[in-house]
């Protein structure tokens, strides 16, 4: 069995996940969370609001799943957000096009390759289809856009989609975003919500599905002055496969300080370096396995048009790499698009620490002189007539001025263009703000989280599967068992299960089968305590309590049991120190 598939059987016999709607064959890509996941999914919510939220200063919104077209026109969705599909002639089955050609050739990226060539590499090496082994050669290759189309309110006359990333619900709430920051920059805004990408074809449970949770970060900054706190991590390492190591036959991850990626050039943006360095920590925070993790740049042809320089977070499983978060620097590409197509202002104020006086050039030229002389190309010569004022206002020294509209050049008198050099006193200037944005998608986490934590074992020569879930993330903190539901231990564990959760634990409890069993059912949940009410903890008001990763047992007081679980969730105190 390969590690995924050892993990959706552990995943839906235990409650993380499972195919929604089974009843009814279910739909492709769409997965339910059980118990176990929704709390686990809800933990990692937690954690990344914590750190890249709470601790950055940043301010979280919610903005709806479905927006308006002219949002899609805008952001470029509506006409680039496509992926290559092919359709088998023979079973109907479609495809995508580009991981067709990577599962069956040496090519990678095939994704940044026209489509004409992908059906002829799909000819030349005769592939044939996953469904039904027909052979694909001659059918072509087309687009397919990604996004969920509906309709707003009855009728069609108001086209709506699924908003196929959270981000675009973030940069079209600028100008009302940027209210609230006081019109400071920087300023960071995120959102924890769902996507939605009707994939050609979903594939390894939670990695590739059609309805997903996404954390994003749109950190806003001014091009010029702002400067990430990049010294409080420049000490931090990166596992970094550059493009130019991607490039090289025996290139490979260089491990880099944040402080020595930035020095060497190997990550370009500052910003995108210290993001870097904050996810990096946090991934080991949330259980991701260090030796199993790099950040991979983006060759030039495949960064995305807006995008200067791009790294993925990637997670190895089953021998794959998986990217679970991207990190672009956006520049002004999305806020300008917005600008444009919607004629609001998504500019920053920027006030100079005191006024300055400039000298302005204008020109207010007669049209009663450029109508007669120009005709219908009167109001164009008058434009460009502004432009060299503006650009070269020597121009306007001479008797003439020369200005060209459409490879034409026109010559008008300086008198008649009424050229004058103005002071005027300015108190700042309109600034369009730069984005750096990290990109989380949550469902990847947890598929990584758990296929790193799951771990198999002999314990008293038994076999036995376990989850070294971080305490921090488990869905499950504790467990409470009676040894048997007799002479009043089972009383007496719900009380300490219900003191538990009063405390602010998550508690199962469990009296169901032998004690062993149940050791093992929270093994496979990750719970990393468990506490068992004996006939000695009915006299003497004690428990047992079982670690997780070592299956060792301590006898403690329950005098202050809820404290000391906190203590160790949080790692304030070791078992061994009990
Ligand atoms: P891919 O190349 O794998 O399709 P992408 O580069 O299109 O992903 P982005 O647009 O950068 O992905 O989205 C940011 C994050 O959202 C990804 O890093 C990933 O974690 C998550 N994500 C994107 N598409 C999906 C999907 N279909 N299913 C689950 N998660 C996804």
């Amino acid at each position: 069995m390969s590690e995924g598939e050892r993990l959706t059987e552990l995943a839906k016999r235990r409650g993380f996940y499972f195919p929604a709607a089974g009843a009814y064959g279910g739909a492709a890509g769409f997965w339910t969370y059980g118990p176990q996941g929704a709390a686990l999914k809800s933990n990692v919510e937690d954690a990344w609001r914590d750190r890249f939220v709470l601790q950055e200063g940043h301010q979280e919104i919610s903005a709806p799943d479905v927006m308006p077209e002219a949002v899609f026109e805008a952001s470029g969705h509506l006409d680039g957000f496509d992926d290559m599909i092919i359709e088998c002639g023979e079973c109907g089955a479609t495809h995508r096009a580009d991981h067709i050609v990577e599962d069956n050739t040496d090519i990678e990226e095939a994704e940044s390759l026209p489509n004409e060539d992908v059906m002829d590499i799909i000819a030349d090496h005769d592939i044939a289809c996953p469904s039904c082994n027909a052979s694909l050669a001659g059918e072509p290759v087309d687009n397919f856009n990604l996004m969920f189309a509906t309709n707003i309110g009855p009728g069609t006359s108001s086209p709506g989609y699924l908003r196929p990333e959270t981000a675009q619900g973030i940069f079209v709430e600028f100008p009302q975003l940027s209210e609230y920051a006081r019109n400071q920059l920087p300023f960071g805004v995120a959102q924890i919500g769902k996507a939605y990408r009707n994939e050609i074809s979903p594939r390894k449970s939670l990695v590739r599905v059609r309805e997903f949770t996404q954390a994003e970060l749109e950190h806003f900054v001014d091009p010029e002055e702002d400067e990430p706190p990049l010294a409080d991590v420049e000490d931090v390492t990166l596992p970094l496969y550059s493009g130019e190591s991607q490039q090289a036959a025996d290139g490979g991850v260089e491990q880099l300080t944040v402080g020595e990626a930035v020095d060497e050039g190997v990550v370009t943006s500052d910003w995108v370096a210290y993001y870097l360095g904050v996810a990096r920590d946090w991934y080991e925070r949330i259980g991701i396995d260090m030796d199993r993790f790099r950040f991979r740049q983006h060759l030039p042809g495949e960064l995305a048009h807006y995008a200067a320089d791009c790294w993925d977070a990637e997670a190895e499983i089953d021998g794959d790499w998986i990217e679970i978060t991207g990190f672009a620097y956006r520049g002004d590409y999305d806020l300008q698009k917005h600008a444009e197509h919607s004629g609001e202002d998504y500019t920053v104020f920027k006030q100079y620490d005191e006024p300055v006086t400039v000298e302005r050039p204008t020109v207010d030229p007669d049209m009663s002189y450029l109508g007669p002389e120009f005709g219908g190309d009167a109001q164009s010569v008058a434009d460009a007539l502004e432009a060299l004022a503006e650009r070269d206002p020597e121009a306007f020294e001479g008797e003439d001025v020369t200005v060209e509209v459409d490879g034409e050049a026109y010559t008008v008198p300086v008198k008649e263009t009424d050229f004058s050099v103005e002071t005027v006193t300015e108190n700042g200037e309109h600034v369009r703000p730069h984005v750096v944005e990290p990109s989380f998608g949550v469902g990847r986490l947890i598929y990584t989280m758990l296929a790193h934590a799951y771990t198999e074992d002999e314990v008293d020569g038994e076999e036995r599967t376990y989850l070294d879930l971080p305490p921090e993330q488990a869905p499950t903190t504790v467990g409470v068992f009676p040894l048997m539901d007799k002479d009043g231990m089972a009383e007496y564990a719900r009380e300490i299960a219900s003191a538990l959760r009063e405390a602010g634990h998550s508690v199962t409890y469990d009296d169901s089968g032998a004690i062993g069993r149940r050791y093992r059912r929270q093994d496979e949940i990750g719970t990393p305590y468990c506490v068992t009410v004996d006939y000695e903890s009915v006299e003497e008001d004690t428990v047992t309590v079982r670690e997780r990763d070592s299956t060792e047992q301590k006898r403690v007081s329950i005098d202050g049991l809820a404290e000391t679980i906190a203590r160790l969730t949080e790692g304030e105190t070791t078992f061994d120190d009990l």
